[in-house]
């Protein structure tokens, strides 16, 4: 009996912590038509960051779990195939130290409650990884991604200069903005 106390605060006590990261904007760059960017919708169009490796590797280093949240709307709207979204996937789990990938493919009307800003990924992984959502950090380049980590109870980053809701300096406010992921990892290990 003791024992199996023992064990369940010990259980208790050994919570993940994670770096729930954007994958557009963050990971790979975006690819940008009249100035809106777009999700890669091929291999081909697939363009990593610099320091992009290093900087999860880093994270794992420190015992963070790397979690990829990501809205692909666009399958949904036939702009993309599934299997090109997939094939980008691998490649990315392939070069990086990402744990886990969730996606949500559905667009606004779909009223989800996985789709950015919603939480619904976040919550889930949270769940499936045993997560302790207030020692974990969310990094994205836009509005919906800092909406969703503050949703789910995390510290949140943006990448790069923002949306237009950000811009205008729209609620929510980033705990730190940085210019690139390997900036956020910086920042995030000087806090733990
Ligand atoms: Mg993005
Ligand atoms: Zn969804």
């Amino acid at each position: 009996m003791t024992n199996r106390i023992l064990f369940c605060r010990l259980n208790a006590m050994s919570k993940n912590k994670a770096i729930f990261l954007d994958r557009d904007g963050v990971i790979n760059k975006l690819i940008m038509k009249e100035g809106v960017g777009r999700a890669p919708y091929s291999i081909d169009d697939f363009e990593m960051f610099e320091g992009v490796i290093e900087a999860c590797q880093k994270l794992k280093d420190s015992q963070f779990l790397n979690i990829i949240v990501t809205n692909q709307p666009d399958v949904s709207r036939g702009w993309v195939s599934l299997e090109s979204v997939k094939i980008i996937n691998s490649k990315i789990l392939e070069l990086v130290a990402i744990d886990d990938i969730k996606i949500c493919f559905h667009t606004n009307e779909d009223q989800c409650l996985c789709r950015k800003p919603a939480p619904g990924m976040l919550l889930e992984a949270a769940k499936e990884w045993e997560i302790d959502l207030s020692q974990s950090y969310m990094i994205g380049d836009r509005y919906g991604d800092l909406s969703a980590g503050i949703s789910a109870g995390c510290k949140t980053i943006l990448v790069g200069p923002g949306d237009s809701k950000v811009i205008k300096g729209e609620f929510p406010i980033p705990d730190f903005k940085a210019n690139s992921l390997w900036e956020a990892v910086e920042w995030i290990l000087m806090q733990v």
